[in-house]
Order: C-alpha cells, then structure tokens, then sequence
C-alpha cells in the first residue's frame, strides 16, 4: 500500500459543508493514510481565524481582562461543527481543560525539573493558547475519518532555543506512525525538550505536514488549500492566470521569493531533501490536478516556456561610477561592506566596467538613506552616486528558458513594444531566470506583457 500525506489548509476545514468535502477527497483514496490538519478557517472574508482567536484570548489573559467571551467564540465553532457532522465526540473537557490553561499562562505537559520559564525567549503561554486550534480540530477530523488521533506534541520537536529539532522529528514521527495505518497529526505545533508546546511561525501547518510526509516517506505530499494551485502570475494583476502544471523546488523559491505565495517558506526543505513531490490541491476542486512540485534535477518539460511570473515594488537602486573601477582592487568588495555594515542586505549587484549598482529593498534603507550615501563617498571615493527610487523587480522564471535561444528576445521585445523602459537586467547564472527592473509606475503593466508574450 502507498503512503499520501494531506495536509488541510484553513479554509478548507473551515466548517461542517468544507469538512465533508476533505472527508470525501481522503476516503477517495485509500493510499491518503496520513492527514495533517489546520485550525478552521474563515468561513467568509469577513470572518475570522480560530488561531487569531485564540492569541486573542492569550492576550487577554496576560493583560488581566476577562476573555470568557473571546473564548466562548472558540467553543461555538468547535461545538457547532462536531454538531453538523453529528460526530460522538464531547469537546467540552478539552475546551475547558484549555480556558483553564489560558487563564494560568499556559500549560506545562510533562515538565521535566527546573524547566526555564520561557524556552527560546518566546511566548509559550501563546503557543501553547495558538496550537489549541489544530489540536482541537485534529480531534474532530480523526473522529471524522474513522483515523487514529496521534498528537504532534509526541512526535515533533523543538530545541530549547525554539528551533525545529528536525533529526528528533523524523525519527519520532517514524516511530509514532509505524503500525499506525491510518492517522490525523494537528499541525503547526510541536514540542520543546521540557514538554511544553512550542508553534512554527503563522501558516506552519504546511511544515508539518512536509515533515510527516519525508518521516513516513510518503509517495506525494498533497497540500490542499482554497486556490486550484500555483498560479503563473498574480491573479490582482494578470486576468485569469493559468495553474502551473509542474514547477521545481528551486523555480518555486525564486516564484516564492518575489511575492508568490502559497506555501510557508521553510514547508519545502523536508520534502525536497527525502526528493517527495508537492501536489498543490484545491478542497473546493477536488477533480482538478493542481501544481505539482517536483525535483530540482527532473527532465525539463516545458523548452522555451516559462513557469512563471512575479514581482515586488518598492526598491531603490544605488548607482556608484568611478573611472577605471575594474582595475580597482577590492572596489565591490568596500561597497558591499558598507551596507553590512549598516546591516542592510541588498537583492542585486549588476556592473558595468566602471559603474556598479546595488538593488536594495526600501524597507532596508529606511532611516539610512544619507548614511549609505556619506559612507560609499568616505570608503570607495566614488566619481557620482545616484539613487532610483521607486524601482519595481520582475521575475520571470522557467527551466525551459535556460540554453533556449529567443527567451530573453521576446521577454524585451514585449517590454520594447509595450513602451516601458527597462532600468535593470539580471539574469541568474542558472538560467533559471531573468530579473528585469522597471519604473514602479510600470510594474503591473509590464507583468501582463510578459505574461502575454510567453503564455497567450
Ligand atoms: N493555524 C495556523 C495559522 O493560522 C497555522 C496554519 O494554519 O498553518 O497560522
């Protein structure tokens, strides 16, 4: 028998109608042995998180205001639920147990002596408060499936300092699941070496059930959210963009790094290094195939297409000219060090012969912006410096552009005909992309040309 590990997103087990549907899509397939599960949801725009709800009540708590009420929406949800799907299940000890627990700062599990308050500097008392939302929906959705309950507190360790603890991990997982044919593991929480319960950064559900899926080395790790996958470009922008079939791991970083979001940033590591594909899947669109993620070194599909399309606004470019900057010893290597220095961290670095420029967020500058300027005038001696502001950068990004002649023409061809101006190119040693910077004001229409140019 396979092995799939599913991981629910939120809104996909948002309430009772969206429950069944997850309940349809396992009992589908009997290989989809391991479900890895989200606290519920917004059920509408205007809704709310039970993970928000619950920091909520934390904050309450350690402020002294009474949050009986903040909680009592909790339990509603909760009860409501286990109602509509006429469950035998009695979440009321569990949610009192949990109130309780708030209201005294959180819950040691098994303390072991002389547990330090505050294992890695964090919150606890508001992890523990936050990870009652999959503990409790991982209950439910157990209950639902007929599946084992196995609690992620047993079976996915921090390090004292709050880090993921991935060695311990697999091999708890392994050892939990081993025998265990069908299983519900909550997401997003964990434990820290004392017993309490410690919770990845907000959407790190999606790490868990990547973790599961390289312990029990499954055959696919199917992440089913609310969209029906990776999308080539951002919907806001570019009308109806196209799912992406297959993308890599390192095509979905550069994608990821730009703006495109869809999995937690640090999702990706276990499954990549076990090699497992990603299948990117929407609840509400069960029959359609979604994106798939595969393995960096897999056989290029796609020749002369691309996977996609992303970007961000707002950086400012630092252009430093100086005569005979080649020949200039250790020139870059001055101008760099003064944004460490100032602990700013650059994107891009294009040169010319005698000209260099650092593409810099401007987040990063903020505050900074005469300093940087007195500092490169002090260390390299420059002839001018200049700053761009209000810079946009494009991604463009695809396997299949790489060694294929005619990418890169048509990507400035549609640019040239569209009539923006291009500030900036970068084209990543891979191959695995062309960075182009252009006008902020010419961001969005820049992305529908390109995406025009390679998709239509
Ligand atoms: N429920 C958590 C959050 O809202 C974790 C997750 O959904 O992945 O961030």
């Amino acid at each position: 028998m396979g092995a799939k590990v599913c991981k629910f997103g939120g809104t996909s087990l948002a309430d009772a109608a969206q429950m069944r549907k997850v309940d349809a899509i396992v009992r589908s397939d009997p290989d989809r042995r391991y479900v890895v599960p989200s606290a519920p949801g917004k059920r509408n725009p205007s809704d709310q998180k039970i993970t928000d709800i619950l920091y909520r009540c934390r904050a309450h708590a350690q402020q002294g205001i009474a949050f009986d009420e903040v909680f009592r929406i909790v339990e509603d949800r909760f009860l409501q639920i286990v109602m509509d799907l006429g469950l035998d299940l009695d979440l009321r000890p569990h949610l009192e147990k949990i109130k309780t627990d708030i209201g005294n700062g959180g819950q040691i599990e098994n303390p072991t002596e002389g547990a330090s308050p505050s294992p890695g500097g964090g919150d606890q008392a508001g992890a523990y408060a936050a990870s009652r939302g999959e503990f409790l929906n991982g209950l439910v959705v157990a209950e639902l499936l007929g599946f084992t309950f196995v609690d992620a507190a047993e079976c996915i360790r921090f390090q004292a300092d709050g880090s993921l603890d991935a060695e311990t991990t697999e091999s708890m997982i392994a050892q939990h699941l081993s025998g265990v044919d069908r299983a519900v593991i909550p997401g997003f929480y964990g434990s820290l070496p004392d017993g309490r319960l410690q919770t990845f950064t907000r959407g790190g559900s999606d790490i868990s059930g990547s973790l599961v899926a390289a312990a029990v080395h499954a055959d696919v790790y199917e992440n089913w959210t609310d969209v029906p996958g990776l999308l080539m470009a951002d919907p806001r922008i570019v009308a109806d963009p196209k799912v992406i079939d297959v993308v890599t791991y390192r095509e979905l970083r550069e994608l990821a790094y730009m703006g495109a979001t869809v999995l937690h940033d640090e999702a990706i590591f276990p499954v990549r290094k076990a090699n497992i594909n990603v299948n990117i899947r929407s609840t509400n669109e069960p029959e359609a195939s979604g994106s798939m993620i595969i393995p960096d070194a897999a056989p290029i599909a796609n020749m002369g297409n691309i996977s996609g399309i992303a970007g961000r606004k707002d950086f400012t470019v630092i252009a430093v000219e100086k005569a005979l900057m080649n020949a200039e010893l250790g020139f870059g290597w001055r101008l760099l060090g003064v944004l460490e220095g100032l602990g700013i961290s650059y994107e891009h670095t294009p040169t010319g012969i005698d000209t260099m420029s650092v593409v810099v967020a401007d987040a990063q500058l903020e505050g900074k912006r005469d300093l940087v300027l007195q500092e490169i005038q002090r260390t390299c001696s420059p002839d001018s410096i200049d700053l761009y502001p209000h810079m946009a950068l494009i991604a463009t990004v695809g396997r299949g552009m790489a060694h294929f002649p005619g990418s890169a023409a048509k990507l400035f061809g549609a640019l040239g005909e569209s009539g923006i101006n291009i500030r900036m190119i970068d084209q990543g040693s891979s191959e695995l992309n062309i960075i182009v910077g252009v006008e902020a004001a010419d961001f969005e229409r820049a992305l529908c040309a390109i995406y025009a140019a390679f998709v239509n």
